[in-house]
């Protein structure tokens, strides 16, 4: 296998000789022989794994890259590809050698280089490609590497048998198909037979076998029928051209037969003639008396002039019939068309002496040329393409800043818009790894949080469970807009979080002040409130809630546009307009009960269950009265859940003496009343009513009335002891079980 084998090593003199036919620059030679000896000196005593110099591997470099007419610059860091990462010299003295422009192209082949995953599992070819081509940040960069995995394949024979494995599967899935972009299917097609060498021995050899024995047959059936076409077109006189046939590569054969799963002898285009005309139209004439002559397959023909492929490739494809029934796979294109779809980026980018060369306008010429980058980089899911226009906007950015690749420490690449920082990175990998970011380690050393990544930064987010989360400043910085909802979505939240004890006490507040105001609440609706609310710029009642509590608007100023708004059935419109001028702390401090949220309110004790301090009480809300408190357990309030508000006994209050009813059950006796009253006196409350009843079955029913405590504590204790009192047998409180008969409902 000769091809694979490629030991016909180039020299100096060949690269001269390549390049004297197209460049004539005695300043532009000297520089490529300065470089040649540069590279002599600064790799001498250095030796490939084959033995050989290792000098040896950039002259070849700079060899097939002076056969691709690139430009000096270009062979000049071919030959000098190697320096920086293998021998001592400092970028300082290489600058001053070589120049600023030559430096970059060498630090950026040297920098794709040793682009290196440490976690296969995270390993995905697709995103190897996508960082290696925007770290190359230059066509030319790309070009070189290409051009040295090529050689370094091509001689890798000298391996270890599981490093020409790595290599070669890398080749295939990263450097094959970045050629296969950039159009480049000279190159394409060696890797890929390289790489099917060493990644299949077996099956490279089954392939090169049959393609061998069916070899001579298959020569004199393509000799016959190019021997027809030039006579054909000879005849018809289209233009002066050239016809001849082609093989495919193995490793398309290959593919061709795992991917359709057919046989050798199926794969239609193994016959394969590629007439090359002058023009373009000399291409469709071509077609056409073709055509005439010759039997077309149907479906097969395919015209790439008037559609290029997306890596610039232009021909015409047809399959026709020949003699004997032989099928032969027809390409029809110019000369130009043909260099294109041999070399790509390369045929384009053809240096041209004298003319105003300028990499980066060149460069910008092939950007704009190729639509590959759609393929190479996705353009990103947040911008979705909605017309041609802006279509042609994204086309416009250019290739190499529409991302920047980034890794994590364990290898996984994250692509990133332009500008993204630590925190773009950790909500991409987590939304609580961004919540909780602290800091950030951008290749080992500590950065903050807003620096701008670079693609080939590995980036290590610090996280803390302490954090208290983004914050606003976060929104000015972050490029994604996953960060961005993310951090909105989560300043959202604590501000609805920190707002929801303002909306209750804005609340509270609204209520207390339709109460003082003697207004039903019920008789004010949702809507009517809304509808004046929103010439507040408020839009919903609980921003309005929020700017009561917050104190950022006056109820009585609500209430006054309420009362104009024109509601129907409000009886006084008066009770709108008044400014409440009554006195506040009405009585919350003299029961010692705070309603949850008001500081202060209009507070009555219940009259059916007469609550004491210490109990467990609940207020509730009166049509204009106030509010109410009772027990908890009170029978009266038992319906009216919507109405009834929280309340508390504040602790300090020491002075209110609470009124409490009792009535007590006992046989009928002498000095009965005496001693209750000895008790109460004796445990210091004070009593003015008792009333006394015998029923008709002889029980004693006592119900003493404005009996004072001091709280709940007091009222048991002196409770547990007129039980102790011979003769009672019952004491219970007012709305008590066991009361006979139904709730009072005194209020
Ligand atoms: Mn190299």
């Amino acid at each position: 296998m000769s091809d694979i084998r490629n030991d016909d090593n180039k020299t100096y003199d060949d690269i001269m000789f390549e390049v004297k036919q197209y460049i004539t620059n005695e300043k532009d030679i000297l520089t490529i022989k300065k470089a040649h000896d540069f590279a002599v000196k600064m790799h001498a005593g250095q030796y490939r794994k084959s033995g050989e110099p290792y000098v040896i591997h950039v002259v070849q470099v700079a060899y097939i890259l002076a056969t691709l007419h690139v430009g000096p610059e270009t062979i000049v860091a071919g030959l000098l590809h190697d320096v920086i990462e293998d021998t001592d010299i400092s970028n300082e003295e290489f600058i001053k050698e070589f120049g600023e422009s030559i430096y970059s192209l060498v630090q950026g082949v040297t920098k794709i280089g040793n682009l290196e995953f440490n976690d296969l599992k995270e390993y995905q070819a697709e995103n190897h490609r996508k960082i290696f081509i925007a770290m190359a940040n230059d066509i030319r960069v790309i070009l070189i590497k290409l051009v040295d995995r090529l050689h370094n394949m091509r001689t890798l024979e000298h391996m270890q048998e599981d490093k020409q494995k790595r290599i070669a599967q890398e080749t295939l899935e990263v450097y094959a198909p970045i050629a296969h972009r950039l159009g480049m299917f000279e190159i394409k097609k060696e890797l890929e037979d390289l790489c099917f060498f060493y990644l299949d021995r077996k099956g490279y050899y089954e392939i090169a076998k049959m393609v061998e024995t069916r070899r001579n047959e298959r020569d004199e059936y393509v000799e016959k029928m190019i021997i027809n076409l030039k006579n054909l077109l000879d005849n018809q006189g289209v233009g002066t051209f050239d016809i001849f046939g082609r093989s495919k590569h193995l490793y398309s054969i290959s593919r061709k037969m795992k991917k359709k799963n057919i046989r050798f002898d199926e794969i239609l285009d193994l016959l394969a003639i590629r007439v090359i005309t002058d023009t373009e139209l000399q291409c469709y004439e071509a077609l056409g008396y073709i055509h005439q002559r010759f039997t077309p397959l149907p479906g097969r023909l395919k015209d790439y002039i008037a559609m290029p492929k997306f890596n610039m490739y232009q021909s015409l494809h047809t399959t026709v019939v020949g003699e004997n029934g032989n099928i032969f796979e027809i390409q029809i294109r110019t000369k130009k068309m043909d260099d294109v779809a041999e070399n790509g980026v390369a045929a384009h980018w053809r240096y041209k002496e004298g003319s105003n060369y300028n990499p980066k306008t060149e460069q910008a010429e092939i950007e704009e040329k190729l639509h590959w980058f759609r393929d190479l980089i996705d353009l990103k899911d947040d911008k979705e393409i909605i017309d041609a226009t802006d279509f042609m906007e994204h086309l416009q950015d250019d290739i190499f800043n529409t991302s920047v690749y980034v890794m994590s420490p364990q290898g996984r690449v994250i692509d990133l818009p332009v500008d993204a920082t630590p925190i773009d990175f950790a909500y991409r990998i987590h939304t609580e790894i961004g919540h909780k970011a602290v800091g950030a380690q951008v290749n080992g050393s500590l950065v903050p949080l807003n620096t701008k990544l670079k693609t080939g930064d590995v980036v290590q987010i610090k996280t803390s469970k302490q954090s208290v989360g983004p914050n606003q400043d976060w929104l000015g910085f972050v490029k994604t807009s996953t960060a961005k909802s993310r951090i909105k979505g989560f300043l959202n939240k604590k501000e609805s979080d920190e707002r929801e004890p303002y909306v209750e006490k804005g609340k509270m507040l609204y209520r207390k002040e339709l109460i003082e105001r003697e207004i039903d609440l019920d008789s004010i609706s949702s809507k009517q409130l809304t509808s004046v609310l929103a010439q507040f710029s408020l839009n919903s009642i609980e921003d309005f809630y929020y700017a009561v509590g917050s104190k950022s608007i006056s109820i009585s100023k609500v209430l006054e546009k309420l009362s104009k708004s024109g509601r129907s059935g409000l009886e006084d419109t008066e009770k709108f307009k008044k400014v409440s001028t009554r006195k506040e702390n009405v009585s919350s401090s003299k029961y010692g009960v705070e309603v949850e949220g008001l500081d202060s309110m209009m507070i009555n004790l219940g009259q059916c269950c007469y609550p004491v301090k210490g109990d467990e009480i609940v207020g509730y809300i009166t049509k204009g009265k106030g509010v109410t408190i009772h027990r908890e357990n009170c029978s009266n309030i038992a319906d009216a859940k919507k109405r009834l508000i929280s309340c508390n006994w504040i602790q300090d209050n020491k002075e209110y003496k609470y009124e409490s009813i009792l009535r007590i059950q006992s046989t009928n006796r002498n000095y009965l009343l005496t001693d209750i009253v000895t008790v109460i006196s004796q445990y210091k409350a004070s009593l003015n009513e008792i009333n006394s009843k015998v029923m008709p079955d002889q029980i004693n029913v006592m119900t003493i009335a404005n009996l004072n405590v001091r709280d709940l504590a007091h009222l048991n204790l002196l409770m547990t002891n007129l039980r102790k009192i011979d003769s009672i047998f019952s004491v219970t409180r007012r709305g008590e079980v066991p009361v006979k008969g139904k709730a009072l409902t005194d209020k």
